[in-house]
């Protein structure tokens, strides 16, 4: 979140640095731009995670959308958004350096890394619904976000295309440049009141029935996982209150389910 401090932290043998928008779990939105100039200004290689975005809520390749800024490679977890079933594990790299490309594919072809055939065909045959897939998905995340602001037991809710989410304002700059309603995964998270228990919350997850439990996201189900925050940062993000995360993604249940499923499990287990 902090190009300045990225600026600090590298190193004469820094090779590569490695990107990601938002964040995993915390879902803090960076100024990607700033932080791939800092980089670039440094002769550093920058890779980025672009599981998020998709390809789709922005283009890493022309960041200033004028061709002048670009990072060198990016990733994908292919089970996400580009398999949309949630039943494939497939990851890809990409990039529009020659030298860099050939780099990669010495490397898989020595490490041996290689995907099964039935696997591609699956994503193969997934990636041409891929935008109306991640549009819906959008949708129905930003309509249950806006739910979980009116809540007494969510004291912040985490989803770069709300008002006030952290790192909104770059999320805009990057997603929706001409002032527009952008997009944005299936993907946000909660915090929930410290008022309440680990325990009630846990019970709040387990009530939902709509909601599987479960990591992954971009697939047809809608999940929903607890975190442990403490537990995987080194310190507290200081962007994020204090309380109880849960993460959200959705699949493509009817948004009114989905809150009608919301609103019971809330009722029942996150009394403050
Ligand atoms: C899920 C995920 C991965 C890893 O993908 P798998 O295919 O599940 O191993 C990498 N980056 C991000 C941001 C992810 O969400």
């Amino acid at each position: 979140m902090n190009p300045q401090d990225l600026a600090t932290k590298i190193q004469a043998n820094t090779k590569l640095v490695w990107l990601e928008a938002p964040g995993s779990v915390s879902m803090e939105f960076p100024n990607l731009i700033a932080l791939v100039q800092t980089c670039k200004s440094h002769a550093v290689i920058t890779a980025l995670d672009n599981t998020w975005g998709a390809g789709l809520a922005f283009r890493p390749f022309d960041l200033l959308g004028d061709g002048s800024l670009s990072v060198d490679m990016t990733a994908h977890a292919l089970t996400k958004y580009p398999s949309g079933g949630g039943d494939v594990l497939m990851g890809s790299v990409m990039t529009r350096d020659d030298a860099l490309a050939m780099k990669l594919k010495l490397t898989m072809m020595r490490l041996g890394i290689c995907v099964g055939p039935n696997d591609v065909e699956s994503i193969l045959r997934s990636l041409p619904t891929i935008t109306l897939r991640y549009e819906a998905q959008d949708q129905t995340a930003r309509k249950l976000a806006a739910w979980w602001q009116s809540q007494a037991a969510c004291v912040q809710v985490m989803h770069p295309a709300l008002e006030g989410s952290p790192g909104h304002a770059n999320w805009k700059a990057l997603c929706a440049p001409d002032g527009g309603a952008g997009l944005a995964a299936g993907l946000f998270s909660v915090m929930l009141s410290p008022k309440l228990t680990q325990a009630q919350v846990d019970a709040f997850c387990d009530t939902l029935k709509r909601f599987k439990i479960g990591y992954s996201w971009g697939g047809p189900v809608s999940l929903v996982v607890p975190y442990n925050i403490a537990s995987m940062r080194s310190g507290w993000p200081s962007q994020l209150k204090p309380g109880f995360l849960v993460r959200f993604s959705t699949g493509f249940e009817s948004a009114d389910d989905l809150l009608a499923d919301l609103s019971q499990a809330a009722a029942r287990c996150l009394n403050i």
